[in-house]
């Protein structure tokens, strides 16, 4: 295994283990406990050729840090606006809006992105 594979195989796993979407300085402090010697530089790197191959996705809420969901298929997220976590919501991705949207247009749709903003359920109460 080289270098390159053992070090996106850890970012990966960090990715699969948490499904609350971190960011690359989180992800990276994960990844020290296991190669002391990785920099933020290569997280980044290997964070943005991870999303070139598809494996893992970006999301980037206007206005914060972008984070990383080891989900790359479609999903809809909630994004806390008190303590900014993001949340997957376990609701079916609508590809009827697609059809719509295409008709409507004659566009070729490929997907569409939904977001939801609220208070998550610890900042609620
Ligand atoms: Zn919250
Ligand atoms: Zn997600």
């Amino acid at each position: 295994m080289t270098r390159k594979t053992r070090q996106k195989g850890a970012i990966l796993r960090v990715l699969e283990d948490n499904d609350d979407h971190p960011t690359a300085s989180w992800i990276y402090e994960q990844v020290r406990r296991e190669i002391p010697h990785i920099s933020l530089g290569t997280v980044y790197r290997d964070l943005k050729s991870l999303k070139q191959e598809g494996k893992i996705a970006e999301i980037n809420p206007s206005g914060s840090l972008s984070r990383f969901d080891g989900n790359n298929k479609n999903h809809y997220h909630f994004h806390c606006q008190k303590c900014d976590r993001i949340f997957d919501v376990a609701e079916p991705v609508d590809t009827a809006i697609d059809i719509r949207v295409a008709q409507k247009t004659s566009f070729d749709v490929f997907y569409h992105r939904l977001e939801f903003y609220g208070l998550c359920q610890d900042c609620r109460s």
